[in-house]
This record gives C-alpha cells, structure tokens and sequence, in this order.
C-alpha cells in the first residue's frame, strides 16, 4: 500500500496506518511532511504514477482532489487499485475507487482501526453485511456480469439459499429462504452458471506438475476439463524440487497467474483425483493453503545501490529492494538503502570473507526467501557480483541452482564522479582497483604501465587505505614516467553522499595525502582538458576525437 500525505499534520495519522500495514510506504510533498520516507514534487503526477503502478492508494486530503487528480485515468479500462480518501485528522474514511479489487475491506479494516465509521456506499454491501461479488481469499467469482445481475435480484428482493461450504456469509444478512430458487452454489465443479445461481469456486484443487513443457498450459486446460474442475478452483501449481529453475514450468504458471509452489519429502499433499499426461490433479476438500504445501522458489538479487543518492538507484533496485525479505552488506550500504520496513531482515556483513557472505546469501534464498546482497554503486565492479558468480560456479549444495538468482547493475563510482566533473572519461578508459589484497603488487603495476603507454584515461578504486599506504604513491611515481605533471586528475570524495567533495587538480599535484578509501581518483589522459565553469571552479573533459 501507498499512503500520500501533504503536510506534517497529516504524519501522525500515517503512521497510525502503518502500524495495520507494516508494508506501506509513506510519500510525502518534498519540504513540507519530510517525516515522510519518500518525497515527492508533483502531487498529481505521484498520485497518477502510485496508481498506474497498481498498488492500494490511501491518501490523506480531500476526496474531492483525489478524483480530480485521478480523474484522466478513470476511462481507461483495466485493472482498477483500490483507492481511498482519508482525513487527515482519521476522523473519515471514503473507499472512491476499485470496489472489486477490496476497497470496502480496507475502509473497514482502516476505520476500525481507528474507531471511526467507514463511508460505505455499496448498496449490495450495506444491505447485506458483505460484497458478494468480492468473495474472500480462497474463493473465487465464477462470473463477475451474472454476478451483478444476481445481486440486483437479491435487492429487488428475492431471497436466496446457500449450497456448499461458505463459512463467510453465516455471519452476513441474507435474505436466505431454503425454498429460494436463487443460490449461491459454491463448488470446485466446472460448468456454466445457471440463470438463478451465483457460482463460487473455493481454490481447493491444485496441479502437481510431472513432466513441464511448452505445451503444459494446454495439457493442464484438458486435464481441468476432463476431470471436470473448474479453472478457478486451481490455488497452485506443485512441482518437484529439481524442477526449481525450469524455465516452460515458470512461463506456465506466469500465463496461467498461478502461484508455483516446489513440494519437499514431507509436504502434506491432498488426495488426487484426476491423472492427466505428465500432471496429476489434486483436490482437497477446503481452500488449500499454498504455503504449507511446499516453498516458493527463492530469489538472490544482487543489486548496486549506485554512489548515495536515492535518485541515482535504479528502479528495479528500488524494486528488488522493497521485495526483499533478506538484506545483506556492509552497514552503511543498509542505511543508504532505506527506507526499509520493520518486517525485513537485515544482515549487516561482519568480518567474514566475500564468498562466506555469498554463501550465506543462497543459503537463505534455497530456503524460498527473497533476498537482497547490496554493493554500492555496480555490484558487477569491485564488488558481491563476481563473489556470487565464484560461490555459484563452485556450490556447496545443489539447491543453490534452484535459486533466481539476477544482477542489478547500478551507477559506478567512476561514472558518478566522471559526471559531476564533466567528462574526463569522455574517451578510451579503464578502471582499476590499486588494492593487492586479492591480486599480486606486480600485476597492477604492469596493468597501470601498459595503460599508460596506451593513453588511457583512468578510474583507480580503492586507491588507498591503512593496510595499504604505499601503494597509490608507487602507482603515481609509474604514471609520472608517462605523463606529464599537467595530466588533468579528478578526485571525487563520498560522491552522491552528503559529505561530497570533488577537487581538480594536476598529476603535479596529487599526493596520497591528498586521497583516503572514500576517494575515487581519475588520471586524465594526454588529451583530457578543462575550461572555467560559469558557477566557478572547471569542467573536466577528453575529447571524442584524437589528434592524427
Ligand atoms: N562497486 C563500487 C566500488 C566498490 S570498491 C562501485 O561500483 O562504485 C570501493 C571503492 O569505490 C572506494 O575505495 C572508492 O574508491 C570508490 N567509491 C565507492 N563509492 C564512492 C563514492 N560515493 N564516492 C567516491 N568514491 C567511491
């Protein structure tokens, strides 16, 4: 869930929400509710984007600018989030928008929360105490336009009677009359709804995959219609541990938007009722729950963070970061990966070495969860992605396989300094970490000779630190026999941090003193030229093109 807020007065009241829905994120309007975890500029583009994005949508402020806001998007037709309006002071609750998608629950669940009346407009679901159309997790609507009809003939004031198990309508106001001639039946059973009936289908069959491949999704249709079941009485698709990472399983659950569960030796499975060609049905004789049947496959995303700033983290990072379950790395990337919830795992790197770190990041993602190794700025340069490549290549169990495992590039330190500089990368250039903790001395030197003859421009990582003091000035002593002491040089310090500093300067001029492990140092080639910055200060570029 989104919550919008405007101003701080509203904060108070978010965070009340946020205590019932500890996923929810709170945007607020950028210098005005700054106790907010994200911020914003526009409030009409960040309620049309929030919206787009298909997640609930609480706002607090009035209703009446809330539609108007949202108004250019209403006919289009598609998938429709629930939408809500709060006042700020959580005296009113007003479900707007996406009654088939839950809003009058969430008006409800928000309202009591509160100890305020919701603003129910729903006459089917005022009269009778529930949404008939929107049966519960579990249940499924056989037919949403005969649905519509059968309510309003509840209304018009036919009665009704109930067939199968449907525990969530004892408690609702029916006009129920065992003689009625309308029904809600509810039955896992496939066939075509009656003009009198209201036809529910519990999710109480799953498919236990055999043999997956391009052609399951039909093979499974066939074996429903043969056995008689009902599509949407499907909760799941199982499937055998060791079929974890095949791809025509997942593309088949994807097109059939069916959860896909992977059964372990001691998974309870209920009876089957139907063999079909390489699956077998299964049928309980209540709505399965999925999570008890077997494990999700898990996921290990390996993300950059980018420099610091939010603004320079890629959405998918964003994404894969708002996803995770488990958060691993060093303790400042966690805090410059917020805003995190209560709810997630953080696993701040202790001493122990990369491919430990990596190992227990698939660990924790066989087990089914959804887990998040952090590098700053590209996890692919100097950073977890190599490791996780090495720890996979070599794995100390076979379950690792099974995990997802992507890698989500980000803005490296090189890049994020080149462009706060101008262009000094702008041509040809390598980057280079100076640290020989896990390379021999030799080979740097050699690689930063032949770069320099080559007339490279230069990125050096880890240019510096305590357990490696002289390094960087050997490494400037072998560029001096190149270059001469006008060679351009950048330095970029905590770049995208708050503490950002960037100095030019000369190869003349650069001393190690001059640099520590946050600095990111970039050596110009012959070419590399500056000019005067109207603020002040230069831009630093190499040119495209190279003297004949
Ligand atoms: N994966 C990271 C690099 C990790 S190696 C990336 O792609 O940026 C660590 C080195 O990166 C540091 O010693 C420093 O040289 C450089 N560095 C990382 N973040 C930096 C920043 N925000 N500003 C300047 N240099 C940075």
């Amino acid at each position: 869930m989104n919550i919008v807020i405007l101003g701080a007065s509203a904060l108070a009241i978010a965070q009340r929400i946020q205590g019932l829905y500890p996923q929810a994120v709170i945007h607020g309007l950028r210098g005005r509710a700054d106790g907010a975890e994200r911020h914003y500029d526009d409030f009409g583009e960040t309620l049309r984007s929030l919206y787009r994005a298909g997640q609930p949508l609480l706002v607090l402020c009035a209703a009446g600018i809330v539609i108007r806001s949202l108004a250019p998007l209403l006919a289009e037709k598609g998938a429709e989030p629930p939408v809500l309006a709060l006042a700020e002071d959580g005296s009113a609750v007003v479900p707007l928008l996406g009654g088939l998608a839950g809003v009058n629950r969430l008006a409800r669940e928000i309202a009591a929360h509160l100890g305020v009346t919701p603003a129910i407009t729903t006459s089917g679901e005022l009269r009778f105490g529930t949404c008939l159309l929107e049966p519960p997790a579990g249940y499924a609507l056989a037919d949403l336009q005969q649905g519509k009809r059968f309510v309003s003939d509840l209304l018009g004031g036919e009665s009704v009677r109930i067939e199968g198990q449907a525990p969530w309508l004892e408690a609702a106001q029916l006009p129920v009359d065992k003689a009625a001639s309308r029904v809600i039946h509810i039955t896992a059973e496939q066939r075509p709804p009656r003009a009198d009936e209201l036809l529910i289908h519990p999710r109480c069959a799953a498919a236990l995959i055999e043999r997956p491949d391009a052609e399951l999704p039909t093979r499974l249709q066939q074996a429903l219609s043969d056995a008689k079941l009902a599509p949407q009485a499907l909760a799941c698709l199982l499937a055998d541990k060791g079929w974890m990472a095949n791809a025509e399983l997942h593309a088949a659950a994807a097109e059939l938007n069916l959860p896909l569960r992977f059964i372990h030796s001691d998974s309870q499975l209920p009876a089957e009722c139907h063999r079909g060609d390489g699956l077998r049905l299964l049928l309980g004789d209540q709505p399965l729950q999925i999570e008890r049947l077997g494990q999700r496959r898990g996921r290990l995303s390996v993300v950059g963070l980018g420099p610091g700033a939010a603004e320079h983290m890629t959405p998918a990072v964003r994404r894969a970061l708002d996803q995770a379950e488990d958060l691993l790395g060093y303790d400042t990337y966690l805090k410059m990966a917020g805003p995190l919830r209560a709810d997630q795992c953080l696993h701040p790197s202790d001493n122990r070495e990369e491919l430990q770190r990596a190992a227990h990041a698939f660990e924790l993602a066989a087990s089914g969860r959804r887990v998040v190794m952090i590098s700053s700025g590209d996890p692919g340069v100097f950073a977890m992605a190599a490791a996780v490549m090495e720890a996979l290549e070599s794995p100390q169990s076979e379950a690792w396989h099974g995990v997802e495992l992507e890698v989500l590039p980000g803005v490296s330190a090189a890049l994020a300094t080149a462009a706060k500089a101008g262009a000094p990368l702008g041509h040809d250039f390598c980057l280079i970490s100076l640290s020989d903790n896990l390379k021999p001395w030799a080979v740097i030197e050699k690689r930063l000779q032949h770069a320099a003859a080559a007339d490279l421009a230069m990125a050096f990582y880890n240019p510096i630190s305590k357990a490696r003091p002289w390094q960087l000035g050997r490494a400037l002593e072998l560029l001096r026999q190149h270059r001469e002491p006008q060679t351009l040089v950048v330095l970029g310090r905590d770049i995208g941090r708050p503490a950002e500093a960037l100095r030019n300067l000369t190869l003349g001029e650069l001393t190690p003193e001059l640099v520590d492990m946050r600095t990111l140092v970039i050596i110009g080639s012959s070419q590399t030229r500056r000019f005067p910055r109207a603020e002040g200060g230069a831009w630093v570029y190499t040119p495209r093109w190279y003297p004949d």
